[in-house]
C-alpha cells in the first residue's frame, strides 16, 4: 500500500467527471491495490472521506468511514434523495485546506453502488453520513463543495474556529457545526 498526494483546488483532475469503473476491472490485482491506497492516503491525511480523483485517478470510486464504522468503499455510486428535506452544514475538503463553508444537502438519500468485489449493494443514509456520501460523490462529477458553498459563508479554519460560522446554522442544525466530511482541521 502506498500513500498518495491528495490534489488542490486548482488542479484539472479534480474538475473532470470521472470514469465508471467496469466489474472486471474492481476486480483486478491493480485495481485493489489501488482501493487500499485510496483507503490508506484517506487515514495518513485524516479525512473521513476520500474520493479517487483527489489521488490523481479519475474513476468512480470513494472510501470513506462514518464514525467508528469499517472503511466503506462505494464504486460507480448513484445517490437518490428520498425524501425532500435539506439540511444545512460547515463543511472542509482535503483538496481544499484550511477552509469551511456552508453547505446545504439532502437529508435522507439511497445509495446504489458496487462494493470492493464489484457486488451490487444498497443502503440508505440520513443526516451526517449523508452529508459525507454526497461530499464525496460530487467529486466524481468535477464539484467541489465550495461551488455549493452559501455566499459569504467561507471562513478560514482558524477564524472559523475563533470567530465563528460566519452564517450560524438553522435551529436545530448546530450539531454539525464542527463536524467535517474530510478532515480533523489538523492540515496545515
Ligand atoms: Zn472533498
Amino acid at each position: 500500500m502506498a500513500v498518495r498526494h491528495v490534489a488542490r483546488m486548482g488542479n484539472p483532475v479534480l474538475r473532470l467527471a470521472a470514469e465508471a469503473v467496469p466489474v472486471e476491472v474492481i476486480r483486478s490485482k491493480a485495481f485493489q491495490r489501488f482501493l487500499d491506497d485510496l483507503l490508506e492516503s484517506m487515514i495518513e491525511h485524516d479525512g473521513t472521506g476520500l474520493a479517487a480523483p483527489q489521488v490523481f485517478e479519475s474513476v468512480r470510486a470513494v472510501v470513506f468511514c462514518f464514525d467508528d464504522s469499517d472503511p466503506i468503499f462505494l464504486v460507480n455510486p448513484v445517490i437518490t434523495p428520498i425524501s425532500e428535506e435539506r439540511r444545512d452544514g460547515y463543511e472542509g475538503c482535503l483538496s481544499v485546506p484550511g477552509l469551511r463553508g456552508k453547505v446545504s444537502r439532502w437529508m435522507d438519500i439511497r445509495v446504489d453502488a458496487l462494493d470492493r468485489d464489484g457486488k451490487p449493494f444498497a443502503f440508505e443514509a440520513h443526516g451526517w453520513p449523508a452529508r459525507i456520501v454526497q461530499h464525496e460523490c460530487d467529486h466524481l462529477d468535477g464539484v467541489l463543495y465550495v461551488d455549493r458553498a452559501e455566499p459569504g459563508s467561507l471562513a478560514f479554519l482558524s477564524e472559523f474556529r475563533r470567530f465563528g460560522p460566519p452564517i450560524p446554522l438553522p435551529k436545530g442544525h448546530e450539531d454539525e457545526e464542527d463536524e467535517d466530511p474530510e478532515d480533523d482541521g489538523d492540515e496545515e
